[in-house]
């Protein structure tokens, strides 16, 4: 039976760019919607930035800008992402749009008249000088407990002590540093521990959708328990503040004049913003789809951090604004990267566009994250070598080899065309039913399985190959007997009937090779669908190189430390024009940092990086520091020789690609090295030596 599905990712915010977490869960849905495609049934696969809340307004008020035209930079950069790593998208969308205005104040007049919004008076903290409530993650203070100080409003880093804000010592406003004070002010509540709610989250959660299977994963649901108790009604749930006071990027509450809907409200329902904008573009029914007595299905491809809005607030939103509500939440975990959580300062990140802009190819990423993702909620690891061996060893050596090693044979001899001496029936029948396996493996999300199984299938097929060395039959196919040309042919045919085969499998994973595959080697004028594994090829046309190897300097060069590293992040603060400030630091802080004025003795090009610059500095110690610096883009060597700088003299040494770096030159640019804005050393007045101190 075809199926319809809306399916969706968890719109990212709009703050900032793409990191390869969100490329981990794109691919990941991705992957999911062409194999649905596949099967004949429909799928609406959409996305959208999410757009609205204080961090939005608070950076693009430091950069001088509007918040509108903050996400619509934002916006901008997407498409290089998503069509870098062939997500296809039907759509995307932003929160901040007329769609999400009107579904929003629908949805909220509807749980209003479901008696299900409630008004109360809350006392929070409130930045005088700037005017306006704080969130909790822009106040900071002494912690209660153990007294260190520069602590954030809901915890103590140093401690591990959990408090409100109000319990701080202290609290200042990290936008103003401002004491910051108590004011009361009405908020409105999604009542979701009305006895309503609560009966439907326990069924809902507890329940299958229309295909019979889990809405939530094991791991999800009992999760959930913890806030929905075991089904004897206790449930833990506290009822949801959904407003925020003026100055806020948000949309309006009806009828409530300064208040706006906490991003949290309307992030989910761009789902169907984005869904509606859709419909309305290509002429589909959106109300059809979302009819609570639709037979589309719902499904949400999410990360474990925002389980508690997708599997309470979410359905219960949908469920009392009379919608039809999700049928299923796929959650994935993190991805670390070398084991290590992705840390911009650390330098231990992968940037996606600097994968695509080295021209490595997304198809290997496609892959290898595929190879690493299950059906449950694990993180998963990025790890370099691993990578190199799987897409060398595995996705080149075992899959693409197949093809070029059979065809070559069968273009050279038959004329490019198959055939088939065995038993054609059990061959054409085996390829569908393994095929049909690998499809259900990754119906079920286990992408993992579905590829170690495809690489045994590949195994097989080069070991049937090398045991009946066609190459032998080859070399005296001349006077060869018609059995031993049929032979030959025979050999080559079933290995291209494999390798057909596993294109097909491999379809949803790597789109545009198994495309190629399907259009300039087996002549199809369409993509592939799951039953053309059992059709056994009849020609074929001759064999195009497919896949490069990855060169693992590739590798080295993507965790190369980009020069934007120089600027950490840093909480907003009010610096009209330009980056925000950092947090206050101690003077016992700045003393740590031991600042030298440094000669550069000698500077070179370094080979193989597009960033960097080798300093040889003469810091006053009787020998010279070798030091690697991003400054390429800004300096050619010869300028800078003879020049004074100054330099971290105390940094760690840290290991390179390319050597050690004994510190770090000190240089002025803006934070977003895409602008054209430059990059300065900083220069001694004339008359400093190396090895004097700064202070
Ligand atoms: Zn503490």
């Amino acid at each position: 039976m075809p199926r319809t599905l809306f399916v969706t990712t968890a719109l990212p915010y709009a703050n900032g760019s793409f990191h390869i977490g969100h490329i981990m869960e794109y691919i990941q849905a991705d992957i999911w919607v062409r194999a649905m495609r596949m099967a004949g049934h429909t799928v609406h696969f959409v996305g959208a930035d999410d757009t609205h809340g204080a961090p939005i307004m608070l950076k693009a008020e430091a950069e001088g800008i509007t918040p509108q035209q903050l996400v619509a930079r934002i916006a901008g950069e997407r498409p290089q992402y998503l069509n870098g790593f062939h997500i296809a998208f039907d759509h995307w969308h932003s929160t901040d749009s007329p769609e999400n205005v009107e579904l929003s104040q629908d949805i909220y007049r509807q749980l209003r008249a479901a008696n299900l919004i409630e008004t109360r008076e809350i006392e929070q903290f409130f930045d005088p000088v700037k005017g306006m409530f704080l969130p909790d993650r822009y106040i900071k203070g002494e912690c209660p407990k153990c007294h260190a100080k520069d602590q954030y409003g809901d915890s103590c880093e140093v401690c591990g002590a959990v408090y409100a804000p109000t319990d701080l010592v202290d609290p200042y406003s990290t936008l103003t540093k401002a004491r910051p004070i108590l004011k009361k002010s009405d908020h409105f509540f999604f009542k979701l521990s009305d006895p309503r709610c609560v009966e439907f989250l326990q069924e809902w959660t507890t329940g299958a959708n229309a295909q019979g299977s889990k809405r939530l994963q094991t791991e999800v649901l009992a999760k959930t328990r913890e806030w929905l108790g075991n089904g004897d009604g206790q449930a833990n749930l506290g009822d949801w503040d959904i407003s925020r006071d003026a100055p806020y990027f948000g949309i309006e509450i009806p009828d409530a004049p300064g208040k706006y809907f906490y991003v949290w409200l309307d992030a989910p329902i761009g789902y169907l913003a984005s869904l509606k904008a859709y419909c309305n573009k290509i002429g589909l029914d959106f109300n059809a789809l979302i009819d609570p007595a639709s037979t589309t299905e719902q499904v949400h491809f999410i990360g474990k951090d925002i389980v508690y809005f997708h599997a309470l607030f979410w359905p219960a939103t949908l469920k009392f604004s009379g919608r039809k509500v999700p049928d299923q939440l796929n959650v994935h975990g993190f991805i670390t990267v070398s084991g290590e959580k992705m840390s911009k300062s650390r330098g231990t990140g992968i940037s996606p566009l600097r994968y695509l802009e080295l021209g490595m190819n997304a198809e290997w990423m496609r892959y290898y994250i595929a190879a690493k993702l299950n059906a449950r909620v694990e993180d998963i690891d990025f790890n370099p070598d691993d990578f190199v061996a799987r897409v060398n060893s595995d996705l080149v050596g075992k899959y693409v080899n197949i093809a070029s090693r059979a065809a070559n044979f069968i273009s050279k001899y038959f004329d490019g065309e198959l055939g088939y001496s065995g038993d054609a029936p059990k061959l054409s029948a085996h390829w569908q039913s393994a095929t049909d396996a690998i499809q259900a493996d990754i119906e079920a999300r286990e992408f993992g399985r579905a590829i170690r199984e495809i690489m045994a299938h590949a195994d097989q097929i080069n070991q049937a190959f090398d045991a009946a060395q066609p190459w032998l039959i080859a070399k005296t196919l001349a006077q060869a007997d018609a059995a031993q040309r049929a032979a030959l042919q025979h050999i080559c045919s079933s290995a291209l009937a494999g390798f057909k085969a596993l294109s097909v499998m491999l379809s949803p994973i790597l789109p545009v090779l198994s495309q190629r595959v399907a259009t300039e080697l087996f002549g199809l004028t369409r993509n592939f669908v799951w039953s053309d594994a059992g059709v056994l090829p009849t020609r074929i046309n001759a064999f195009k190189h497919l896949m490069q190897r990855v060169e693992p300097t590739m590798l080295d060069a993507l965790f190369e430390a980009p020069a934007a590293e120089l600027a950490s992040d840093v909480t907003p603060a009010l610096v009209p024009g330009g980056e925000p400030i950092a947090d206050i630091i101690t003077i016992d802080d700045f003393v740590k940092i031991d600042l030298r004025v440094a000669r550069i003795v000698n500077c070179e090009h370094v080979e193989g990086s597009t960033k960097l610059l080798r300093l040889t500095l003469d810091v006053g110690e009787g020998r010279h520091r070798n030091v690697f610096s991003g400054i390429k883009s800004a300096y050619e060597p010869a300028q800078l020789i003879g020049r004074l700088t100054a330099l971290v003299a105390n940094l760690a040494p840290r290991k390179m690609k390319f050597g050690v770096s004994e510190g770090m030159v000190l240089a002025a640019s803006h934070a977003d090295d895409k602008t054209d804005a430059g990059i300065y050393l900083l220069d001694p007045a004339s008359g400093a030596h190396p090895g004097m101190r700064i202070r």
